[in-house]
């Protein structure tokens, strides 16, 4: 197992920066995803930390040695890094045992140890007996676990996984989702995952580190992510934060502020240190706002109810912010319709701090 550090790194592409001066260190044994939209510089960090690009500056390091900088440089097949990818990468000429057995053999490993670690890696991925099938005999599911078997066999000190569950139907997603934490707690091998799938990264990271345009926007757990995003994409693109301009009035006991949303004064959580200013927002979770046909709040019109089954889609504008449209979820039984005055009483919610970068 091994720590990495990416130290800085940036990649560019003529004079486009795919990765832009990202630092991120994961403890050994830690199983960080790394989740972003599309083009936001995922796969790029996954290939400089593989060895597959170079980096334009900064540096990666495995363990202490430095794989990528101006400090040195290791090639790919020496890093002993192991990656899974979304299409499997599997021979299809090969059976299950040869293609997981593959790096042994190029490595001209004993045969008998060779079979015992196959074996042993088969079973590691609940893949008993199927070592004589050919890829095309084998369902997705267990493709993708043959994958991981075959990284596995070398002993790799970091796995890289890349977006392995993006083939896979949403039933096979969760079970495999369940194999991939148990394979974690099994092994405490030290794991990057990629994604883009805001469920998946958090059901299966100790930390996530959120890429935005390159940038790293945010790298913190799931739990701060989604209670204390550190910038607005961060708060709409987890969960789709309801985001409220506001005005920083002063700072209250450690950790709050008081601040005006929509002409009423309120007190929200922020991070310490925060000073009166205008032109802040304020990120709320649904469980934060009561709507209701006539309690206490901001007057404003239900523009739609989307009932989803349990719950339902409400769009609502408030009067005194007439060009808001605040979208958020209500669990049944939902009293509000569309076209309806109602009120919105906003109970709490987190100040988006003033740097907004990387924090
Ligand atoms: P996706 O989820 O769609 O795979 P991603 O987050 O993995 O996206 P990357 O594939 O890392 O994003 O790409 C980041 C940006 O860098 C994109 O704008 C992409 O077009 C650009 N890029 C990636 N590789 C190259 C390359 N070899 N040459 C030029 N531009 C590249």
């Amino acid at each position: 197992m091994a720590r990495l550090t990416l130290d800085h790194v940036t990649k560019s592409f003529a004079d486009f920066d795919a990765v832009k001066d990202v630092s991120i260190d994961v403890g050994d044994g830690e199983f960080l995803a790394v989740l972003g939209p599309s083009g936001c510089g995922k796969t790029t960090l996954l290939r400089l930390v593989a060895g597959f690009e170079k980096v334009t500056s900064g540096e990666i390091r495995i363990g202490s040695d430095v794989v990528s900088g101006k400090g040195g440089s290791v090639a790919p097949e020496k890093r002993r890094v192991g990656i899974v990818f979304q299409n499997y990468a599997l021979w299809p000429h090969m059976t299950v045992a040869e293609n997981i057995g593959y790096s042994l053999k190029v490595a001209k490993l004993d045969k008998a140890v060779a079979r015992r670690k196959v074996e042993d890696a088969l079973a590691l991925v609940n893949l008993q007996g199927l070592g004589d099938r050919r890829p095309a005999n084998l369902s997705g599911g267990q493709r993708q676990r043959v994958a991981l078997a075959r990284c596995l066999v070398a002993a790799p000190s970091l796995v890289l996984f890349d977006e392995p569950l993006a083939n896979l139907d949403v039933h096979l997603r969760a079970s495999m989702e369940d194999e991939f934490a148990a394979f974690h707690k099994r092994t405490g091998t030290t794991i990057v995952y990629i994604t883009h799938d805001q469920a998946e990264a958090m059901a299966l990271a100790d930390r996530i580190a959120v890429m935005d345009g390159g940038r790293l926007a945010q790298l913190a757990t799931p739990r701060e992510l989604y209670h204390e995003p550190a910038n607005e994409m961060v708060a709409s693109f987890i969960s789709q934060g309801i985001l409220l301009p506001a005005d920083v009035l002063s700072a209250e006991q450690a950790g709050h502020c008081k601040v005006r949303v929509l002409g009423t004064e309120l007190v929200v959580r922020c991070r310490a240190g925060e000073r009166p200013r205008a032109g802040a927002k304020i990120c709320c979770r649904a469980s934060d706002l009561d709507v209701s046909p006539d309690g206490p709040g901001f007057d404003g019109l239900v523009k739609r109810v989307i009932y989803q089954g349990g719950a339902a889609r409400i769009e609502f504008t408030p009067v005194a912010g007439a060009d808001l449209i605040l979208h958020f979820e209500q669990p049944d039984p939902v009293v509000l319709e569309s076209g309806a005055q109602a009120r919105l009483r906003i109970r709490s919610g987190w100040l988006i701090p003033a740097a907004g970068g990387a924090w």
